[in-house]
């Protein structure tokens, strides 16, 4: 059967009788054998969930029975309250005499689809059909009615409902409803394998939060007769009536606002349907868009900088869980009885055989020899994870596709997954106790296009920026800019030590010494040139797979700007970019601990002759600064097209004040000794310039939405300053470093920066990944064909060619063509 469309309506009394098996009196749940009662909530004719039981509607037992609606016949009606804004508006829509609709018939357009929004602007405020005056209608939060000054029940509502015209209800948008079953008068109770109840061990039963709220329905229901029948007085009628709306109301929805939430005896809130739906952990996001699934694994992550870049530490605790099926057939027999009899318990073993009519075994220590004499062609084993097996690696957030790649398993003890630190750049890891999960691909097919689609080296340029994005990150930076920076020269005994504990191929010539730039060339591909500026300044020349000239760093190996591995990648392929990438970031690493590097506090020292600079420096700044003010005062500043004297004022300090900040960056660069920590940023291993210069100099100005600050009292930050002082110090400049230490003023001037990067970052982060789920739903059904059209599930062509242009952004050339290269090329 095709499903031609679904249409989402309202269910009529009639329909809800009519699916219905059984009517609902009767407050208790089960007898005194514990059997339960006709009539009840339990009711045997609304299915089974008790195993050994047959349903009384459909002769079926647990698992074959979904079960069927019953109802309650509510001795008032009562509003539903999700569908309280509609009948508000619909109420106001018609009118309280006639009960016709409030348009005027001339001015409407049977042909068209009105919103109620649009319906809403077209009502009038006497009756064209009746004339008579509308009363003035008000929705009191969270479920009543009231028309002038009398109160609007739901029996009236539904009476005034029951009286508007089909013709009307037609304009309004009507299709196969009526508005009075907005107001219910049959409740349909949902089959107990909605809400199955579990035996506890003591054989008391416990139920569910639903049947728990329709107790309180039915029994509330039940007084509500009585007392009519009984010739209540009206008070007591209406607060039981009441009483009944706030249960049917919290049976729908346990959370709407300014209604207490409906408790179980120990104070827990009760989940009833709204709660079953909403949010992640819902039916929707948690069971239909999301589901656990087998064979994976959650763990927390490690770094190893000695496992290729495309593996993944898998720990033997997991990898004995995690299972791959072996087809069994007449060359891997050996082997796979070999697994058989290791069991699941030792590694690496097998957990299940399955057999060729797909019954499933479990393998134990008792049995495993029964069936290696029984395994033969045609049998599957479930065998343990083993050395190279392809898996699927993950972290979330998954924003790219970089975010799920497949690795090669090594099993190793512990019990954390192990990656080496090129690829925490494209899954944003760190160590901090992040968690990765680890899924195992179970068919061939799955492992083929895994490995084929999905693989680290496949992934090495990212689409966003087409350069590499699995790259030489931190320490690796440092590493090679210590090796490559000036002529360092490493002893026979020094070099050997180096090379060899990365690579034990590379052929090494007996020289008696070689310098960094040596060692590093040793890696290169053969017959590589190229020529670039780096990061730290001068030009890195590479010719015929030597490095001539010039420092390795971020530009040369990092993620985004790599052109060295970008090159190598393009020229040579991913494996030998993969394999070079190893080879030097293991090399960096070595020399790392061979030779130590750490950073320390005096690093940020200034020598005095930056320090004489630095106070001219801040003379100047706040000579040129007050001279504007001064200017300003007397009217003489230039104004800027567009902006008042003040705004133009606030401009031009900005600008100076930048200014002074990049003169504080030069001081720095030409006074300070090399350390560590100028290593570092200079490479571009980690840290800025300006962080230095915000420690060692100055923070300098602090800004909220890129103004200085303004806030707080009126015409001042703090009551300390006078009214209207527009100096640098009342407007959060912060004229010294972190390390000599900020006053009170600058501190908090910087805590309110400080915040504001703190709020919009979180904010930023929310706000997008919203966006995306959004985009996700929009798009997940795109799919690009055979014949490279870009269709959706219906089959239509929503792009001729992927992206309208058909380029794969990770394999566009940044710079244009260079004409140079390809010169070099073939004139060598
Ligand atoms: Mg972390
Ligand atoms: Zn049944
Ligand atoms: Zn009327």
């Amino acid at each position: 059967m095709k499903v031609k469309r679904i249409e989402f309506s309202v269910l009529s009394p009639e329909t809800i009788k009519a699916m219905s098996v059984a009517k609902i009196t009767r407050t208790e749940l089960y007898d005194e054998e514990g059997y339960p009662i006709e009539g009840g909530l339990m009711d045997p004719r609304l299915g089974v969930v008790d195993p050994g039981v047959r349903c009384r509607t459909c002769g079926n037992s647990v698992g074959e029975c979904f079960g069927h609606f019953g109802y309650i016949d509510l001795t008032r009606p009562v509003i539903h309250v999700h569908y309280i804004k509609f009948i508000y508006s619909l109420l106001k829509m018609i009118c309280w005499k006639c009960n016709r609709a409030l348009f005027d018939e001339a001015t409407i357009d049977k042909t068209k689809r009105y919103s109620l929004k649009d319906l809403a602007k077209l009502v009038k405020k006497k009756c064209p059909h009746c004339n008579s005056e509308q009363k003035k209608l008000k929705l009191i939060k969270p479920y009543s009615f009231v028309e002038n000054s009398d109160v609007l029940t739901p029996v009236k509502i539904r009476e005034r409902f029951e009286k508007i015209p089909d013709d009307d209800l037609k304009i309004m948008g009507f299709r196969n409803m009526r508005p009075e079953w907005l107001v219910i008068t049959l409740l349909p109770i949902p089959p107990v394998t909605v809400r199955p109840s579990i035996t506890l061990e003591t054989g008391e039963r416990s139920e569910d939060d639903l049947t728990h709220k329709l107790v309180d329905i039915v029994r509330i229901n039940d007084r509500l007769r009585e007392n009519i029948d009984l010739g209540a007085p009206d008070f007591i009628i209406e607060d039981l009536w009441e009483l009944m709306q706030y249960h049917v109301s919290t049976y729908f929805d346990n959370e709407i606002s300014g209604v207490p939430p409906a408790r179980h005896r120990s104070g827990r809130l009760l989940k009833t349907l709204s709660q079953r739906l909403k949010t992640k952990e819902g039916r929707f996001r948690g069971n239909l868009a999301g589901k656990r699934v087998n064979f994976s694994a959650r763990t927390v992550i490690s770094p190893d900088p000695m496992i290729q870049i495309d593996e993944v530490g898998v720990p033997e605790v997991i990898a004995v869980e995690l299972t791959v099926p072996l087809r069994v057939n007449a060359s891997n027999l050996e082997e796979a009885k070999k697994f058989v009899m290791n069991g699941p318990d030792v590694w690496p073993g097998a957990n299940y055989i399955i057999k060729p009519d797909g019954r499933r075994k479990k393998i134990t220590a008792q049995n495993k020899e029964e069936i290696i004499k029984e395994i033969a062609a045609g049998y599957i084993v479930e065998r343990h994870l083993k050395n190279g097996d392809i898996v699927l690696f993950n972290r979330q957030p998954s924003l790219h596709r970089m975010s799920i790649m497949c690795h090669h398993v090594r099993v190793m003890t512990d019990k954390t997954f192990r990656l080496n630190l090129c690829v925490t750049i494209p899954y944003n890891a760190d160590f901090d106790g992040d968690e990765m999960n680890l899924h195992v691909p179970q068919t061939e097919e799955a492992q083929v296009e895994a490995e084929n689609l999905m693989a680290v080296q496949k992934n090495m340029r990212s689409p966003r920026f087409s350069a590499p994005i699995i790259a030489a990150k931190i320490d690796h930076v440092t590493g090679l800019y210590l090796l490559t920076n000036g002529d360092r020269k490493f002893s026979r005994e020094e070099y050997t030590q180096l090379v060899r504990s990365v690579n034990q191929d590379v052929e090494l010539s007996d020289k008696e010494s070689m310098t960094g730039k040596e060692i590093f060339s040793l890696f290169l591909p053969k017959g590589l040139s190229i020529e670039y500026k780096s990061k730290s300044g001068g030009n890195v020349v590479i010719k015929n797979g030597k490095l001539l000239e010039g420092t390795i760093d971020k530009m040369s190996v990092g993620a985004e700007s790599g052109k060295l591995l970008d090159r190598i990648e393009k020229e040579y392929g991913a494996h030998v970019a993969n394999k070079f990438l190893f080879d030097v970031t293991t090399l960096a690493v070595k020399l790392l601990t061979q030779y130590g590097f750490s950073i320390s506090i005096s690093d940020q020292d200034l020598p005095e002759s930056a320090r004489l600079e630095v106070k001219k420096l801040m003379d100047q700044i706040r000579r040129d600064v007050d001279n504007m003010i001064e200017q300003y005062n007397k009217g003489e500043l230039k104004v800027l097209i567009g902006r008042s004297p003040k705004e133009s004022l606030e401009h031009a300090i900005k600008i100076t004040l930048r200014n002074g900040l990049n003169s504080a960056e030069k001081i720095l660069n030409e006074h300070m000794k090399e350390n560590p920590t100028l290593t570092m940023a200079r490479s571009g291993a980690r840290g800025d310039l300006v962080n230095i210069v915000q420690t060692a100099i100055m923070v300098g100005q602090e800004m909220t939405m890129g103004e200085r600050i303004e806030r707080g009292y009126r015409g001042r930050v703090f009551p300390h300053f006078k009214v209207d002082d527009i100096n640098l110090e009342a407007k959060g400049f912060v004229s010294r470093g972190f390390k000599e230490g900020l006053t009170p003023f600058e501190f908090f001037f910087d805590a309110i920066n400080s915040r504001e990067s703190l709020m919009d970052k979180s904010l930023k982060t929310r706000h997008s990944g919203y966006m995306e789920r959004r985009l996700v739903g929009a798009l997940q059904d795109l799919k690009v064909e055979y014949d490279g059209t870009v269709r959706d599930s219906d089959n239509r062509i929503v792009q001729f060619v992927p992206g309208e242009d058909g380029i794969d952004p990770s394999k566009n050339e940044r710079e244009g063509v260079n004409v140079r290269r390809i010169a070099d090329k073939l004139f060598g």
